[in-house]
């Protein structure tokens, strides 16, 4: 079923989560294993993340060095074959322009379609580690609006291939959006043109990046009804856990603490006091966004679900 079917149905707020694919070599029970303490909340969809290839370097034995693409989470449409098979509610999983051509799309969505997975979360995806900035596959997409756009074409019968009308897919769409700014955007008002451009081009609800400060994403959805996106927005929350989290957090997604939370956050020593810190700021922040009419709530597990199911124990 859609997602935006989930949330028309839905008598209140919706619970849902995202996990990541292990790394390559583990198997499926590690991912079952995250998600049982979760089902008690009945979530109607799962997310799977998507990870690019990384690049190693390993030494020959003429000591000349050999680049080698690997990747570390392989296994992304399986997982939600499995989720889907074994628990049976929908898995959506997280499709990027990184490293596809539009050719290699359309058969990852005709796979998808196979499988009976109606939604995809459509990306831009992150650029390369080695990488400073993102760079499209040369015969890809280089922005998240042209994928969503080639699904929405193959929605209605419209492959790559010239002048050929097809069986119409039928994907729902979901894209992604910052409420503190995607950290490449011009300013937040351009950004906001994109995620315009993004629902424009076929995406029927948007789901948003980690945030910590629930004013900001009130006014990312205000400022997204005012710019006339009318979709469903889902707010992303992400338990701190560790000491590490502390400063990576900020690092890599380029959001920001609160004051009332960073001020809990010096005070910790260990990772302990972290996740507890993490725990009640969750619930704190959860109940804001169901009391203001969220249609869900999206939990990102990071590959821990402890901390999302004491949340939820207390919200949902
Ligand atoms: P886009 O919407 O294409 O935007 C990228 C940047 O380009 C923005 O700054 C935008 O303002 C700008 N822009 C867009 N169009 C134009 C234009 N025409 N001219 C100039 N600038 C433009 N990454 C993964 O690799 N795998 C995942 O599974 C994954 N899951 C995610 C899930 C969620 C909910 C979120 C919020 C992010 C996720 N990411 C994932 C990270 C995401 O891929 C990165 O944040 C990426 O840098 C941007 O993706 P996007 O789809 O928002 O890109």
């Amino acid at each position: 079923m859609k997602v935006t079917d989930h949330i028309e149905n839905a008598n209140g707020t919706l619970f849902s989560f995202e996990i990541l694919p292990p790394l390559k070599g583990k198997s499926i029970q590690s991912i079952y294993e995250g998600i049982d303490p979760l089902m008690e909340f009945k979530p109607k969809f799962v997310n799977v993340t998507y990870h690019r290839e990384e690049f190693i370097y390993k030494e020959r034995e003429n000591g000349l060095l050999e680049k080698i693409a690997i990747r570390k989470r392989p296994g992304t449409v399986g997982i939600c074959a499995a989720i889907m098979n074994k628990y049976d509610v929908d898995a959506i999983p997280h499709l990027i322009c990184g490293g596809f051509s539009k050719e290699e799309t359309e058969n990852a969505l005709i796979d998808l379609q196979f499988l009976g997975i109606d939604n995809v979360l459509a990306l831009r995806g992150d650029s390369i580690k080695t990488e400073s900035s993102f760079r499209p596959h040369k015969e890809g997409h280089e922005f998240a609006v042209d994928l969503i756009h080639q699904i929405s074409e193959m929605n209605n019968g419209n492959y790559t291939m010239d002048d050929v009308q097809l069986e119409p897919t039928n994907f729902c769409i979901g894209t992604a959006g910052y409420p503190e700014k995607h950290f490449e955007a011009m300013n937040l008002e351009t950004d906001l043109l994109n995620v315009k451009r993004k629902v424009d081009a076929g995406a029927s609800y948007i789901v948003t990046q980690m945030f910590f400060d629930n004013s900001k994403f009130f006014r990312f959805v205000d400022a997204c009804r005012n710019a006339g996106i009318t979709v469903p927005i889902i707010p992303g929350v992400k338990p701190l856990k560790t000491l590490t989290h502390i400063s990576f957090l900020p690092k890599f997604f380029h959001i920001d603490y609160p004051i009332e939370l960073s001020t809990e956050l010096l005070k910790c020593k260990d990772n302990k006091d972290v996740e507890q810190v993490g725990i009640e700021w969750g619930i704190q922040q959860s109940k804001e966004l169901m009391a203001q009419g969220v249609p869900c709530i999206h939990y990102y597990t990071m590959s821990n679900s402890t901390s999302v199911q004491k949340i939820a124990r207390e919200v949902f």
